[in-house]
């Protein structure tokens, strides 16, 4: 299969590419993303063939599927980095929560949030690619927290491929940090900026867009990829797992083959939301798909009232800080599958230039029928994460906001998966504060997980726990206008 531009070609950039070329060079023309050409098609026979697979033997059977110009042994290496997980029989646990109620558990895996379900796997298979063609590929993120990690794991001594990490000194948890900045790895450079998310994005936007760190860039033949979700090599393993949580309600005799069920999904850049998106155009009956936000509530009110708009609004610090998002990226490649080329275009120039983008009202209702958005403010977020908390599951912040959605369609007795995409013990602090009778003090990272463990009598794993005794590795803290020297230090 070969890939294509959302927002049509501007005649210097070849038309379509194979999947190996989007995901080494994920910018298409027009500043747009790459999506595959068509999505395979998938019915009750092929998912009854998936019952009883295992995660690796079910993920390979749907890559299979996009006939992606990787080759088998190449898939097969990668996916075997799921045996890292806690239970390599069971890598993707479903918890049966409530009589209708399932929570699809993506967070077992090295760094504790879902992104490693496709990081680690696309890792293995860029470096491969950049070690085939003899390249060497600079990787450069900007983290609020959980991609940082996620990413300088996955990427760890990889050959032909560096990794700089930016993240904002105090901006993020205990854990976060010491995940980055402990991380072993030759390759790997981690540099805290002095200020907030913002800054430390911004201080990479204008270091992508400087021509002089292009021309240094080349005198050392290097090359520029991305690791978030605009490459669709992530994409490509967050359709994987919503097909399989559903295949597992009917092994476990909880849905019959074909019996529609709702997904509900924490929301920021959309790139969950569009796998399940993906995973319901591909033939998996999911009535809708739930997108819960955080009071940065513009997934929410794109789906509500048609409108995107970004004017007049800040970004707003929450306690579910992964969705501290206002331009969510993947929502793109939502509006091209849609309504097309030429109109994805228009509004993502609409949004460029104004701020704002309205769809049609038949446009719009087009989102209704595969979407509902709901958005959930910090007070709400913690209510539900203690409500559970009282009925024995825990939940990270989140995680918690999809409580509302399915509060509100729990009425239709279908069966719904919530999308668990962290593990409580990255943002204790805020669970703790929630669980606790204790609503006023504010804990640190060690004594929230420490709390947690006692009030639920849960363990905190060891991954988390070793960190408070690992040598710190990177200690680099800088002002944003000294990221490029440094990162010309780091390349030599
Ligand atoms: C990244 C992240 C999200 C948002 O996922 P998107 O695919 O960007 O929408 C939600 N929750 C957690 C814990 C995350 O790390």
């Amino acid at each position: 299969m070969n890939f294509v531009e959302t927002r049509g070609n501007d005649g210097k950039k070849a038309k379509k590419v194979t999947f190996s070329e989007a995901i080494k060079n994920p910018g298409a023309s027009f500043g747009g993303l790459y999506v595959p050409e068509y999505l395979p098609k998938i019915d009750n026979d092929f998912l009854k063939s998936c019952i009883s697979l295992s995660y690796k033997e079910f993920s390979k059977k749907i890559i299979e599927l996009f006939e992606i110009d990787i080759s088998e042994e190449v898939i097969k290496n990668a996916l075997n980095l799921y045996d890292k997980w806690d239970d390599k029989e069971n890598v993707v646990p479903l918890s049966k929560v409530e009589d209708i109620l399932f929570v699809s558990e993506l967070y077992h895996g090295p760094t504790r949030a879902f992104k490693d379900m496709a990081l680690q796997p696309f890792g293995y298979i860029l470096s491969h690619l950049a070690k085939e063609e003899n390249e060497e590929y600079l990787i450069l993120a900007a983290t609020s927290g959980d991609t940082g990690p996620a990413t300088l794991n996955s990427f760890a001594d990889k050959e032909n491929i560096k990794v700089v990490c930016i993240y904002p000194e105090g901006g993020t948890s205990d854990v976060q940090k010491l995940q980055m900045v402990t991380q072993k790895g030759d390759n790997l450079k981690v540099i805290g900026i002095n200020g907030n998310f913002d800054d430390a994005q911004s201080a990479l936007k204008s270091l992508l867009s400087s021509n002089d760190f292009k021309e240094e860039l080349q005198k050392r033949d290097i090359k520029l990829s991305a690791a978030n979700s605009v490459n669709f090599g992530r994409i490509i393993f967050q359709i994987i797992y919503h097909i399989y949580s559903y295949v597992k309600l009917i092994e476990l005799g909880e849905i019959s083959l074909g019996q529609e069920i709702y997904i509900a999904v924490p929301s920021g850049n959309f790139g969950d939301a569009l796998g399940a998106y993906y995973a319901k155009k591909m033939g998996v009956n999911i009535r809708k798909v739930l997108i819960s936000a955080n009071s940065n509530n513009i997934l929410s009110d794109l789906i509500n009232t048609g409108v995107y708009d970004i004017r007049d609004r800040k970004l707003k610090k929450t306690i579910s800080p992964a969705m501290d998002i206002l331009i969510s990226s993947n929502v793109e490649r939502l509006l091209y599958d849609k309504f097309g080329e030429v109109r994805c275009k228009e509004l993502m120039d609409s949004l460029k230039n104004n701020g704002y983008y309205k769809l049609t009202k038949d446009e719009h209702e087009s989102l209704q029928k595969d979407f509902r958005g709901y958005y959930c403010n910090d007070d709400e977020t913690k209510h539900y994460i203690s409500e559970y908390s009282v009925k024995n599951y825990l939940m990270d912040p989140h995680t918690a906001t999809c409580i509302k959605a399915y509060d509100d369609i729990k009425c239709s007795r279908r069966k719904t998966i919530i999308c668990s995409t962290a593990e409580w013990t990255k943002f204790a602090p805020a669970v703790m504060n929630a669980i606790s009778c204790d609503h006023k003090t504010k804990f640190s990272d060690i004594e929230a997980l420490e709390g947690i463990s006692e009030i639920m009598n849960t363990k905190i794993p060891k991954s988390i726990s070793n960190l408070f005794s690992t040598p710190i590795l990177h200690r680099t803290v800088i002002d944003k206008e000294n990221l490029k020297d440094e990162i010309y230090k780091f390349l030599g």
